[in-house]
């Protein structure tokens, strides 16, 4: 089922300094489905994480079609949940109570909040404050937040760069399990090729000048090792014979 698409879509910011614009996207067109795992690959400016503010509704298309759920999507929701670098969460509230924060009014909140750490293995932590966990664990709390909300989708900006290779890993095999056992579609910007190999069911490729995307790449389920690094050249290839790299 479809949940995500875009048709000719396009955003040029306005520059008020020299009253100037720059096209971030142009002629975006794509479907994403319900339970669908995507990531973004391109370089720096090429309109990423514009597109997921669009998706997000924090900024607004100059032209073409963004549909949720089939309706062009005009201002943030809670079904659409965008995930900053920082994981977004208040530090002056512990684990337990950013959860909360995320929950209807009607629901038992703690209740609710603690069922969705458990889903992300975080339930012994849940009276701990932001600042007292790792860059993985503020993610998770995130990713719990967006259970609460009852989000369809979640949008990750770039989450992991901040944290080590092996931290990274760990948080790839915890992030698989948990979208394996929860109903929600995804689409990471990411700067690790080999990140969206193992995590996604597509690739999207992008250049700029102004930011489009080149290939839509699928992933196969079955991973092997000779799959991986053949899958890898092929994207850095894109790359090599794109205009920016
Ligand atoms: P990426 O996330 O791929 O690095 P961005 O979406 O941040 O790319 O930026 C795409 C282009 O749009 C860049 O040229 C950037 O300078 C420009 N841009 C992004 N945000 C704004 C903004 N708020 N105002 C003006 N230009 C912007
Ligand atoms: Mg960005």
């Amino acid at each position: 089922m479809r949940l995500l698409s875009a048709k000719n879509l396009s955003k040029a910011y306005y520059l008020q300094k020299d009253e100037s614009c720059i096209l971030a996207l142009s002629n975006i067109n794509f479907e994403i489905q319900k339970g669908e795992f995507v990531s973004i690959v391109g370089p720096s400016g090429c309109g990423k994480s514009t597109l997921l503010k669009l998706i997000a509704g924090f900024e607004q298309k100059s032209s073409g079609n963004l549909l949720f759920e089939d309706k062009e999507i005009k201002t943030p929701h809670g079904k659409r949940n965008y995930i900053p670098q920082d994981s977004g969460l208040f530090p002056w509230l512990n684990v337990e109570e950013n959860v909360k924060l995320a929950i209807n009014k009607k629901e038992d909140k703690e209740k609710k909040a603690l069922e969705c750490l458990e889903k992300v293995g975080l339930a012994k932590f849940a009276k701990a404050y932001i600042d007292e966990l790792s860059g993985g664990m503020k993610q998770r709390v995130a990713l719990a937040r967006a259970l609460a909300m009852e989000s369809k989708l979640i949008l990750l900006d770039e989450p992991f760069s901040a944290l080590d290779e092996l931290s990274r890993e760990k948080i790839d095999r915890e992030l698989l399990e948990f979208f394996a056992q929860n109903e929600m579609s995804t689409i990471l910007v990411t700067h690790s090729i080999k990140e969206a190999i193992i995590l996604s069911d597509r690739i999207f490729v992008m250049d700029t000048n102004p930011g489009y995307i080149i290939k839509m790449i699928s992933v196969k389920k079955e991973k092997d090792s000779h799959y991986k690094e053949s899958l890898y050249e092929e994207i850095l290839s894109l790359f090599n014979n794109s205009s920016t790299f």
